[in-house]
């Protein structure tokens, strides 16, 4: 990482200088150094303020004086090529490539929203020279790792993901189509919008203003000999229908819904209108996923927390699960007997991978928080044959989900509680972002 200090040092030089080139050719900088993915510009009665979403949280980077505003923000209008600086009284977007002053492309999506005050500008990030992370990377780790693996490799069926926005969906998918991106399949994408452009694939941009929607595009990628076809987002019938008949036609098809967990998605493409006996015939996998705060790996700290309102629940998720099943996961996961015990038995975890035990100095990394980064944690429902028995028998998507618990699936809320174990996530997060499930 570059030294973020000196660009600091050079951001409060422009804002003096009331130099707006300078301030946002640093700005940027700045941003992509810190690993922010939105910058806020936000005006107030006597002054504005610049705060950089990193790791999900915002914090403030600098202030400047409120008559600096308009400048800044005409000279972005300008310079976008895309917006109005007359304009003032509706929002206006624009997309932007540039180059920061460390050499890295990146792609801006800006808008503006005029305010009861002035007009704030807010910019969504895409470092175009970050790399996609290997799927263990991003946190599939056990059986969810190997399951998912196992199915992106054979040649037919559906791969069904689940998030909430804003939580990597975009990585993750690249990330698992990059395994099998080879010179001997022909990879064809219907993406909304396309964020990263990838070697080896036919990426299209849909455009719902002309028809050219997901499903018109399933339909003409079928006449383009796919082995692999990727549909950004399954949102209605006919989607989802010419989805599953590519999957049990010989493709493999990747695309995304919009629901809570695995299970709920069931219920969902059910709601879609989709026969039991197709789900069973064309799904290989439905995989849920959620984004969280990463333990620091420089440092580490040995924490109890036993008398945490949620360790109780953390152990009870395990219940049902089949004790094979759990000790296996465990094994692979490479969590220590000692660690497993300790956390069990007297709820002592050690949070960070750092190989020293530091209380009294203040880490370069995390800056004393323990935390750096994110992490996603994952469910992943595999079409087991005993699971495709219950499909067609057409149970509930509640009866689902207590088998695949009982049969080892490894959900959100037991993949949290695993990583806690493991010392890369913090407690606090694990019900913040997951619904606690009994047994
Ligand atoms: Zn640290």
């Amino acid at each position: 990482m570059a030294d973020v200090a000196h660009f600091r040092e050079q951001l409060n030089q422009a804002i003096v200088a009331a130099d707006i080139v300078k301030f946002f050719d640093v700005l940027l900088t700045i941003s992509v150094e810190m690993g922010a993915s939105d910058i806020h510009i936000e005006p107030f009665e006597h002054y504005a303020r610049v705060r950089l979403r990193v790791d999900g949280i915002l914090e403030e980077l600098v202030q400047y004086p409120r008559n600096l505003h308009d400048s800044v923000i005409s000279k972005f209008k300008i310079e976008s090529g895309q917006m109005r600086p007359d304009e003032k009284r509706l929002p206006q977007d624009a997309r932007v490539s540039t180059i920061t002053q460390t050499s890295k492309e990146i792609d801006l999506r800006a808008n503006t929203l005029p305010t009861v005050r002035w007009e704030k500008l807010c910019m969504r990030i895409v470092d175009k020279s970050k790399k996609i992370p290997p799927l263990e990377v991003l946190g599939i780790e056990g059986n969810n790792n190997k399951i998912l693996y196992s199915w992106i490799n054979l040649p037919n069926g559906i791969i069904l993901t689940t998030w909430p926005t804003g939580s990597w969906k975009t990585t993750t998918l690249y990330s698992a189509i990059s395994q099998i991106n080879t010179v001997d399949v022909n990879i064809t994408t219907f993406e909304d919008p396309v964020e990263n452009k990838m070697f080896g694939l036919n990426q299209s941009q849909v455009r719902a203003d002309i028809w050219f929607t997901f499903a018109s595009g399933l339909r003409s990628a079928l006449r383009q000999d796919p082995d692999i076809i990727l549909v950004w987002e399954i949102r209605d019938h006919e989607t989802l229908d010419m989805g599953m008949e590519a999957a049990m036609t010989g493709h493999l098809v990747f695309s995304t819904i919009h629901t809570n967990s695995a299970a709920e998605t069931l219920t969902r493409i059910i709601n879609l209108g989709a026969k039991w006996f197709m789900i069973a015939g064309s799904f290989n996998l439905i995989m849920a996923q959620r984004l969280v705060r990463r333990c620091c790996d420089l440092c580490s700290v040995k924490v109890n927390v036993k008398d945490h309102p949620h360790y109780e629940r953390t152990k009870a998720c395990f219940g049902s699960m089949d004790r094979e099943a759990l000790k296996q996961e465990i094994i692979m996961r490479g969590i220590s007997p000692a660690q497993w015990t300790e956390y069990i038995n007297e709820g002592w975890v050690t949070q960070g991978s750092g190989k020293d035990l530091h209380t009294w100095w203040v880490c370069s990394k995390c800056g004393g928080s323990w935390m750096k980064g994110r992490l996603g944690i994952y469910e992943v429902l595999d079409f087991t044959d005993d699971i495709k028995d219950l499909i067609v028998a057409e149970k509930s998507a509640m009866e689902l989900e207590r088998y695949a618990l009982a049969h080892g699936l490894v959900s959100l809320e037991r993949d949290a509680v695993l990583k806690l174990i493991k010392g890369v996530m913090p407690m606090d997060e694990i019900y913040s972002t997951v619904k606690h499930k009994s047994g």
